[in-house]
């Protein structure tokens, strides 16, 4: 569902992705890894446009990224994103968050748009802050409150940028429980994550990112057995 052919991005003269190619298939759960600085955040948000590519190929879903209305509009449409630090409105209520874009974007109504948000918060286990605001709420319930608010929009792909890295440890748990879940329902999701522990349980395939490049991408049985570049060893004996 997506095909990156030789993607590489420039940010001035600095090169943050290199040449880099990975498939990704319908349904599969990849989980993208290295070093502070490698390219992970850069290469999933070139996967939903938010940056631009400057050469080579991005595809999701038959639809080459472009500047093309159409290719925004897909793109908008398939892929959703979970960030770090929530990127909840803090203005309007859990519900508000949740039902803005689906009327705004898919113009469904009201009624519509609050029994999909009330179902997607059940399945993150907070229907009952429904009317809070989000400062009301721990970051574990906030990140779950991200993660309904991209549901909601019921892409095909949803994409993770290190979506427990701002919680308190207590509440890591809580979030990747729903990511585990969401993985376990066949979502297709591609998440940038150092918990190795939910990689081992969920992930069809590893990404090692290193200097803008990928290193390694192999099934997670092998990757963690048998590394093959050193620079991924060096990584995983580093964090495990
Ligand atoms: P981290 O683990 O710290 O989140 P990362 O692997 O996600 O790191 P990126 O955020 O993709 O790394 O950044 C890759 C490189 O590109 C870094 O050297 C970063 O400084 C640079 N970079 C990223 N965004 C920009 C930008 N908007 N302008 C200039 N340089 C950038
Ligand atoms: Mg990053």
């Amino acid at each position: 569902i997506i095909k990156i052919r030789r993607a590489s991005k420039f940010f001035g003269p600095f090169q943050a992705l290199k040449d880099v190619s990975l498939d990704v298939d319908l349904g599969e759960r990849v989980v993208v890894c290295g070093p502070s600085g490698s390219g992970k955040s850069t290469l999933i948000r070139c996967i939903n446009r938010l940056e631009k590519h400057e050469a080579g190929q991005i595809t999701v879903d038959g639809t080459e990224l472009s500047d093309s209305r159409e290719s925004l509009t897909k793109v908008r449409t398939t892929v959703g994103m979970v960030f770090q630090q929530f990127n909840l409105f803090p203005h309007l209520t859990v519900l508000e968050n949740l039902t803005l874009g689906p009327k705004r974007a898919l113009k469904i109504s009201d009624k519509e748009a609050t029994e999909r948000a009330m179902d997607y918060l059940e399945r993150v286990r907070i229907p009952d802050q429904a009317d809070k605001y989000p400062r009301q709420l721990s970051g574990g319930q906030q990140q779950r409150v991200a993660i309904a608010r991209s549901l909601c929009m019921e892409p095909r792909i949803l994409l993770f940028d290190e979506p427990t890295s701002a919680l308190d440890p207590e509440m890591i748990n809580e979030v990747l429980d729903v990511m585990v879940e969401l993985a376990e329902s066949g979502m297709t999701m591609i998440c940038v994550t150092h918990e190795m522990g939910f990689a081992r349980k969920v992930a069809d395939k590893m990404v090692f990112m290193d200097h803008g490049e990928i290193v390694e991408a192999s099934d997670t049985e092998s990757f963690f057995t048998t590394p093959k570049s050193k620079r991924c060893q060096d990584f995983l004996e580093k964090i495990l």
